[in-house]
């Protein structure tokens, strides 16, 4: 790895990005902040920009530009501001750029993500539905581009560094695996009473037990929708089949995921739950960075436990795994019902468990044609969001 590396953070005002930053304010030697981006909180961008410097920064529109200029006045400095879609994908795609931190929530991350993978930049992987939206044709993208793809969810990135270093994609007999251990808190309603699902408020869900996380994800969490997104996540990052992944609850989240081998060795992963230790591992891999995480205490560790889901409390990690088992459109098509049900959840038009069954519904009516291009994929996107909203409608 030759340093300073230039990076650019789709995503900086988030959760993800906002840890990306406070990892690289550590290291000014090894990286430099090429571009970021925001959607909103324009005032967190401003600061991020006094801070960072950055030769680009991108917003939501042209009226967006205008406020971002206002509030940074003098303090612009050499950081030019672009806008919309495009900004987007050129500064995913400026040969300046080294790596990429996918970051954006949703599937808005999806074009960014891949104009930096057709220009063959090293990628950090947070934004788990670009890869659920498009599956086969993303990897496909990385090996064609020599692209290099490096998960963060740290889930991925806890199964990435357990497994052997010279492991092939999708071999497992060759490296001696028997399956993939993808952990999960079980969020903040394992334990509810499952009568009281549909009354639980946004606030409660997004309340996490171990992680502090934007509030798409937080939702997801709760719902467990995260598990089943990360479920088909691993799939496709590692070139598992579904019968080779085994979710389990760790309610403590302090192994993150774990690599389950013939001999009967198991190598898990573990740390305390902050991502900036999967964002570190990722800037700087191979080698290894300080990230700002403090060390497990262990004399504090008096119980790590394990259980199985249980599918009446979390169905929408099952959904999803039959998803995966039915093929690209279903998981596009689940993504794209999901964000438009939890987007409902958020603004009060549906319940909690509704959320589950907006997902079932949409996948029940959608088609499953095959899609085999981006163009497919974006339409199959745009009409599963329709049928969504509609089912959304017929519940109120
Ligand atoms: P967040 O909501 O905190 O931040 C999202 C970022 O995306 C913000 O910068 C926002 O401005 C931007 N954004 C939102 N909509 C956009 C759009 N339409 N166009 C362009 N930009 C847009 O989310 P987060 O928690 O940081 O999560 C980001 C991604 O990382 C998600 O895909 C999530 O699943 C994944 N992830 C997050 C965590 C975590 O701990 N937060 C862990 C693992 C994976
Ligand atoms: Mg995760």
């Amino acid at each position: 790895m030759q340093y300073p590396q230039q990076i650019c953070i789709l995503g900086a005002t988030g959760s993800i990005g906002t840890s990306t930053l406070d990892v690289i304010s550590r290291h000014p030697d090894k990286f430099k902040v090429f571009a970021l981006s925001g959607m909103n909180q324009l005032t967190k961008l401003a600061e991020q920009i006094r801070t960072f410097v950055p030769n680009y920064a991108v917003v939501k529109d042209a009226a967006a530009v205008k406020e971002l200029k206002q509030i940074l006045g003098a303090s612009i400095g050499k950081t030019t501001l672009l806008h919309s879609k495009q900004g987007l994908i050129d500064i995913a795609s400026a040969s300046e750029v080294d790596c990429v931190m996918s970051a954006i929530v949703g599937a808005a991350g999806l074009l960014p993500t891949l104009a930096a993978v057709t220009s063959g930049k090293r990628i950090l992987l947070a934004n788990k539905e670009a890869l659920v939206m498009s599956g086969e044709l993303f990897i496909n993208a990385v090996n064609k581009h020599k692209a290099q793809l490096i998960p963060i969810d740290s889930e991925h990135n806890a199964i990435f560094q357990c497994l052997p270093s010279d492991f092939i994609y999708g071999d497992k007999q060759a490296s001696g695996i028997s399956h993939l251990l993808l952990t999960g808190s079980g969020g903040p309603f394992r334990e509810l009473p499952l009568a009281q699902f549909s009354h639980v408020t946004p606030a409660q869900a997004c309340a996490h037990p171990n992680w502090s996380m934007g509030q798409k994800i937080s939702i997801d969490s709760a719902s467990m929708m995260n598990k089943g997104l990360e479920f088909i996540e691993a799939k496709w990052l590692f070139g598992f089949n579904e019968d080779d992944i085994e979710v389990v609850i760790h309610p403590q989240s302090t192994i993150h995921s774990m690599v389950q081998y013939v001999d009967g060795s198991v190598i898990a992963q573990m740390g305390n739950p902050d991502m900036r230790t999967p964002i570190a591992h990722g800037l700087a891999y191979p080698n290894r960075i300080e990230s700002g995480v403090g060390p497990l205490n262990f004399a504090q560790l008096s119980n790590l436990s394990f259980s199985t889901p249980c599918k009446k409390r979390f169905p929408n990690l099952f959904l999803a795994i039959q998803a995966s088992k039915s093929g690209q459109a279903a998981t596009t098509t689940l993504n794209a019902a999901n964000e438009v049900a939890v987007d409902a959840f958020l603004q009060g038009k549906v319940n909690f468990s509704q959320i589950n069954t907006v997902n079932d519904m949409t996948l029940q009516k959608q088609n499953t044609s095959s899609l085999t291009c981006i163009d497919s994929i974006i339409e199959h996107d745009a009409s599963s969001r329709i049928l969504a909203h509609q089912i959304i409608k017929e519940l109120v």
